[in-house]
């Protein structure tokens, strides 16, 4: 079994992001918070960090967990009018009462680069230009660059959310694989895991998929970060039990994670350069 790592890919998006963000004005990204979920504070944290790695600034705008959903929306409104912010991003979760998709439509497409605005899901979904999720993007990165073939294989994607599951669906479509999505009211989940060539776990229930989930030799990625006990992070996937059946598996961490960092940091340095 190959474990496919995201770490090498990740630094190698990453260098291609400060080669764009060099390449014109210093990119701006925003991040807009309104939550005190410690593990979405440690993200938001990673990615400023990321991107001063990277020569991008980060704006965080933390509206704190009593924010309203018209504070929200005019915060999104105003970072995307400002000629400054390049790239902007919604963190969720967002305060009860406020819907991730009503408020991601004020977020312009152009600066869209976690692919929230339900107008670069469409776009996405009619084989537009658009930025993707970058957790989609991920997937896709890590396939193609690990050589994974796609034409006329067997994909199924088990999560079907706006930020993972659906776009990644159209992704694989347009990559001409044959794709099946499932979800929690899908029947007998191994019957429909075990016929894929590529399976990509993406429900968020740790140790959802073990070795009857999955065909001998299938190539699995692990989107699930799921806390643990010991403060540390486990994915949907079982590695212990699946390992002796995948072809190939991402771990968690170290898999689709620091992948979709690196590609939100390019998908900003891109948006800085758009014409
Ligand atoms: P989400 O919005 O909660 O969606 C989960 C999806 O999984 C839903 O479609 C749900 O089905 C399905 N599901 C839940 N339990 C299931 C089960 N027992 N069997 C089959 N399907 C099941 O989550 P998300 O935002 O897509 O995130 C999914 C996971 O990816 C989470 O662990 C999240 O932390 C992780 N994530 C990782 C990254 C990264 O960079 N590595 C980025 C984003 C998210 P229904 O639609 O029927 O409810």
């Amino acid at each position: 079994m190959r474990t496919l790592s995201g770490r090498d890919l990740a630094a190698a998006i990453r260098a291609q992001a400060e080669a764009e963000a060099a390449a014109g004005p210093q990119p701006r990204l925003a991040v807009v918070v309104a939550t005190a979920d410690e593990a979405s504070l440690w993200y938001v944290r990673s990615i400023a960090k990321a991107a001063a790695g990277v020569g991008i600034a980060c704006d965080v705008v933390d509206l704190g967990p009593d924010a309203s959903p018209d504070q929200i929306g005019e915060t999104l409104s105003r970072l995307s009018a400002d000629p400054n912010v390049h790239g902007l991003i919604m963190q969720t979760p967002l305060p009860a009462g406020a819907s991730a998709q009503e408020l991601a439509a004020a977020i312009d497409p152009r600066k869209d680069v976690d692919g929230a605005n339900p107008l670069s899901l469409g776009r996405l979904a009619a084989g537009l230009p658009a930025f993707a999720p970058a957790t989609a993007a991920a997937v896709m990165a890590l396939l193609d660059h690990y050589e994974v073939e796609l034409p006329g294989r067997r994909a199924v994607v088990v999560g079907r959310s706006t930020v993972v599951g659906k776009p990644l669906a159209h992704l694989l479509l347009d990559r001409h694989a044959t794709v099946t999505v499932a979800h929690s009211r899908t029947r007998d989940l191994a019957s429909v895991t075990s016929t894929a060539d590529v399976l990509v776990a993406a429900a968020g229930r740790a140790g959802l998929i073990g070795a009857g989930h999955v065909a001998p030799g299938a190539v699995v990625i692990d989107v699930g970060t799921n806390p643990t006990d010991d403060g540390g992070l486990t994915g949907d996937v079982d590695f212990e039990a699946v390992s002796p059946v995948a072809g190939a598996l991402t771990p968690v961490p170290g898999g689709v994670g620091p992948v979709t960092t690196a590609l939100l940091l390019r998908h900003t340095a891109r948006a800085a350069n758009l014409p």
